[in-house]
């Protein structure tokens, strides 16, 4: 009985890594799966955003909702442009001056600031001059990198109602 319980060496009871595998590799056994699955439902079959009554809004009415402020970010216009600002910086961080040389690969990961938030202006999101090169450790330092924004305002509106 001293040797009881999982034990090195022992293969994990929840790995079904040899099934995958037999899915995946074996035909006979594919075939066989698929051929049990005939005639069952999809879990998701039907279901559609108009299903979920759960009372979740999305949007703007949605609690998370920062006012559509990052739309623009997303378009490729936005895309090529934090390419010629890239360029511009001559791809190197503007706060640390690190960057990406040979014999280092791609281990910098240079990301474009906006240094007035796109939520605080929106006009501003396409502007060059709002526009900077960042490292990944700058930006995140950066005090409206994301969440921090949000945070922020979360506390400023609470100080408000007090
Ligand atoms: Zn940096």
């Amino acid at each position: 009985m001293k040797n009881m319980g999982f034990q090195p060496g022992h293969e994990p009871f929840n790995d079904f890594s040899h099934i995958h595998n037999l899915q995946r590799n074996c035909p006979e056994y594919r075939k066989k799966w698929l051929e049990s699955k005939k005639g069952q439902t999809p879990w998701n079959k039907g279901l559609t955003k108009n299903f979920y009554k759960n009372g979740i809004k999305s949007g703007k009415d949605h609690g998370n909702w920062c006012g559509g402020a990052y739309g623009p970010v997303s378009t490729a216009a936005y895309k090529a442009l934090t390419k010629k600002i890239l360029k511009r910086d001559n791809y190197t961080c503007q706060e640390c001056g690190d960057h990406n040389y040979k014999g280092r690969g791609s281990s910098i990961k240079l990301e474009v600031h906006h240094v007035v938030a796109v939520s605080e202006d929106h006009s501003l999101v396409f502007e060059p001059s709002n526009l900077i090169t960042l490292c990944k450790k700058c930006h995140i330092a950066t005090d409206n990198y994301g969440v921090k924004l949000i945070n922020k305002r979360r506390k400023l509106s609470k100080n408000q109602s007090r």
